[in-house]
């Protein structure tokens, strides 16, 4: 790695009379601090022109010139403060060069639409890449653009796009851990066009449904399930978890990194002021249309999001807290609302939705307890699938999430452990063809999600040690999908465990 940047402090007065020279020599200690002897920053030229300072910083690796700088501007400060009264006002690059190797080379150059970032656009004078090395020149970088790290954070950005780039069209991973033996089906239809024909569900585009009586019976009889075979057996608590995800809940989860593709957005009025919406109001009640382009200019930039995930917005409740040991491991549940991801249009089945029903189970400890606790969870779904809901199923050993969504694709677990990580739930649906060939569907997962949420919240223990969480989340939809693709809509066919719980038939509603 190789930096140089010049640059500008601007001091409160003019320094006549001062030797700066004699004073900057003084500072080898300090550009060298924390890094290997001789190694650290080194300042290449100087000169002083009025109430500026010109300088010419270099170094490798440690101590790169945007951390020098300040700490030269301390350093300069305390020296000049005392005796002059002189501080520093302002610091400015006006070129920065920097080259760092990379692993592996980029194989498509991506330096043009990094110097559209409206950020970068200003700064970037050139990004190249030759074989394994990358090569940028920056000017006029502001105070702020230098302490805030924005430099080593283009570097990491530039080495993940790389990265992802070698991983891009190689399959996620996915390993098979389990799988219950073939099941004989019902039938093989669409248990989506068969159900909307049986008025037991209605799209109503935008990947959302209403479920009639006979469907919400099937979905609550799942519910039911998961309180009684998995809730309160492994003694989870319910919770009602907020269902707007705010900025600050997806910067810490991780989720800002990845989802804007797929958010539905959330956004306040500009005002409730009513006459700041007559013309809007007025509007309509002529034309009969709600104009929509008065209303985008009337409401702010989005707050944030509906659920995507569902347990970020829990972990708001454990944030900079530090839990007491009576109360590990911590279990909680929430099924107090819809999740919604834009699935990007397209009238998907009930199996990929944009509005969706979830049991979201979380729980949080020191690791072992959360390996017991997703132990005993598997084991409850193991019992449910097999006994209950006699299903077709297998889970498979996938890139988590929080991997995914970095561009990676590997979870490499030599020691087959399977300890970190997620595992998907994975039905077969007749309908899609055959067990081999067609794609089956994930219908829940479970996650091992080590430290991701704990240090994203800072969450402690009360030992001070290491603390774990985990979730999984229960996608009521795509259960009613397996279910019925599998075991049709004829009862008769159902499973005498299912039907048990099922109660009484709910009235239907009849159409003339
Ligand atoms: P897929 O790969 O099928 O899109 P995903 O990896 O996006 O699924 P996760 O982010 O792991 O899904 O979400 C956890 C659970 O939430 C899924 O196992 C599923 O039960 C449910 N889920 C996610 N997206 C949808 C959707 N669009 N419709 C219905 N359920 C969903
Ligand atoms: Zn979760
Ligand atoms: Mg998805």
């Amino acid at each position: 790695m190789k930096f140089s940047m010049d640059c500008e402090l601007t001091m409160s007065k003019k320094l006549e009379g001062i030797n700066i020279e004699l004073l900057l020599n003084k500072s080898f200690d300090l550009l060298n601090k924390g890094a290997p002897p001789g190694a650290g920053a080194s300042i290449k030229k100087s000169r002083v022109s009025g109430d500026k300072v010109f300088l010419t910083i270099e170094s490798g690796r440690f101590v790169r010139p945007h951390d020098a700088v300040f700490r030269l501007k301390n350093f300069l400060s305390q020296h000049l403060g005392k005796e002059h009264h002189i501080g520093v006002k302002e610091i400015n690059a006006s070129h920065y060069e920097i080259e760092f190797e990379l692993d592996k080379e980029p194989l498509k150059d991506f330096s043009l639409t990094f110097q559209t970032i409206p950020l970068l656009k200003e700064h970037m004078r050139s990004m190249d890449f030759k074989e394994k090395t990358c090569h940028m020149h920056m000017i006029n970088l502001s105070e702020e653009f230098l302490k805030n790290n924005y430099v080593d954070r283009m570097i990491s950005l530039i080495i993940d796009k790389i990265n992802a780039q070698h991983y891009e069209g190689k399959a996620e991973h996915w390993e098979l851990m389990w799988a219950s033996p073939e099941k004989k089906n019902a039938w093989n239809k669409d248990p989506t066009v068969e159900m909307e024909k049986a008025n037991w569900i209605m799209h109503r585009g935008r990947g959302q449904w209403i479920f009639g009586p006979m469907a919400t019976r099937i979905l609550k009889t799942f519910e039911s399930i998961v309180m009684e075979e998995l809730v309160t057996p492994a003694g989870f608590s319910e919770m009602v978890f907020p269902k707007a995800e705010t900025w600050d809940i997806w910067k810490k989860s991780g989720h800002a990194k990845s989802i804007y593709g797929e958010i539905y957005y959330l956004c306040q009025p500009k005002t409730r002021d009513k006459e700041y919406w007559e013309d809007v109001i007025d509007t309509y009640k002529i034309t009969g249309e709600v104009p929509l382009h008065l209303i985008k200019d009337k409401i702010k930039e989005p707050i944030g999001g509906i659920t995507y995930a569902q347990c970020p917005a829990f972990w708001p409740f454990l944030d900079g807290r530090t839990i007491a040991d009576e109360s590990l491991p911590l279990k909680v549940f929430d099924r107090s609302g819809t999740s919604m991801r834009y699935e990007s249009g397209g009238i998907h089945g009930i199996e990929r939705v944009d509005e969706f029903h979830r049991i979201e189970l979380v729980w949080s400890g020191y690791p072992e307890q959360v390996r017991e606790v997703r132990k005993k969870i598997v084991d409850c779904y193991k019992h449910i699938f097999n006994d209950i809901l006699d299903l077709e199923w297998r889970m498979a050993w996938v890139t988590p999430w929080f991997m995914a969504q970095e561009g990676l694709v590997g979870v490499k677990d030599e020691s087959e452990k399977r300890d970190i990580g997620t595992i998907d739930f994975e039905s077969y649906l007749p309908y899609r063809g055959t067990r081999k060939e067609s794609e089956w569907l994930e219908f829940q997962n479970a996650s091992n999600n080590g430290d991701k949420y704990t240090k994203g919240f800072n969450v402690k223990s009360q030992k001070g040690t290491e603390l774990w969480s985990g979730c999984t989340g229960i996608g009521m939809e795509r259960w009613l999908a397996t279910f019925t693709a599998q075991k049709g809509l004829d009862m008769e066919k159902w499973p005498k465990e299912f039907l048990k719980r099922f109660g009484e038939i709910p009235t239907e509603i009849k159409f003339l």
